[in-house]
């Protein structure tokens, strides 16, 4: 699932692309992906794209358009002119012009460029709705503070008051820290040499502190590689996140640890495939 990284790197990509556009027409290709009326957009000029954790936030004037990718979403912009100039690997460059079997919605502007939602799993959103409302929406108003805004006093107290459980499903729970997911959670426990499966409550306000840390700078390396490609995932002009190539824990279970050589071991904490060293991480 696309986590804070890929969802803010599909946002920098559109800007330059869909800011100061407007909607000439938005079809929707499966009844199960567009919530609201999906036709009161057209005529509407994309004024702004706000990222709410993992929510994407296309703003039209008074309507917003709230797009969730869920597990498999992808949004694609083709500029419609063909002038598009992909990225540094375009055998890895995913240029779609067309609707494919797995595009949900397109919305084409009116100077003929279009944006495509692809979905395989069919889990993602999208959702218009009056732009005034986005805040109050359930998902936006219980959002925790992003790694950028984590401070070490709100994380010491909040692991206390979750003192039972365990970090990893703590880091993963959007109200308590929104952006991170099962590949920046784990990474952060590692950056911070803290083991995942421990209960909150036992975590030392030193520990909190270098988690603080741990959160940033792998959000920021992350951002630098243009988030992971695990499976589908791609950026706004469909090319791979390259970050699990220089992963320290995530997917290498067995390898050797980057820093100490022991090999990686996986265990599953709260349901979800964990990665970590066990002699870098207490
Ligand atoms: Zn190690």
């Amino acid at each position: 699932m696309p986590e804070l990284p890929e969802v803010e790197t599909i946002r920098r990509g559109l800007l330059p692309h869909v800011v100061g556009k407007c909607i000439a027409e938005v079809v929707s290709r499966h009844p199960k992906v567009g919530q609201g009326r999906l036709e009161d957009l057209v005529g509407t000029t994309v004024t702004a794209i706000q990222r709410y954790g993992k929510l994407l936030v296309l703003e039209c004037g008074e309507l917003a358009c709230a797009i969730h990718l869920k597990m498999t979403g992808q949004l694609i912009w083709w500029g419609g002119d063909g002038s598009l100039v992909m990225g540094g690997h375009p055998e890895e460059g995913y240029l779609q012009r067309e609707p494919h079997k797995h595009t949900r919605l397109v919305f084409t502007f009116t100077d003929s460029g279009r944006l495509f939602f692809n979905d395989q799993r069919i889990f993602g959103t999208v959702r218009v709705l009056p732009v005034r409302e986005v805040q109050k929406l359930a998902f936006v108003a219980g959002l925790g503070p992003e790694p950028e805004q984590l401070t070490a006093e709100y994380l010491i107290e909040r692991l206390q008051a979750r003192k039972g459980t365990v970090l990893k499903s703590f880091l993963l729970d959007q109200t308590e820290v929104a952006g991170l997911g099962n590949i920046y959670a784990d990474e952060t426990c590692f950056r911070a040499g803290v083991l995942p499966d421990r209960r909150s409550g036992t975590i030392t306000p030193d520990e909190a502190k270098r988690l603080v840390r741990a959160a940033q700078e792998t959000i920021h390396l992350a951002l630098a590689h243009q988030g992971s490609s695990e499976r589908d995932y791609r950026t706004a002009i469909g090319e791979k996140g390259t970050y699990l190539s220089v992963a320290n824990v995530y997917r290498r279970t067995g390898q050797p640890c980057r820093t100490c050589g022991a090999p990686i071991q996986r265990v599953v904490v709260g349901g979800r495939s964990t990665h970590f060293c066990s002699s870098c991480q207490h």
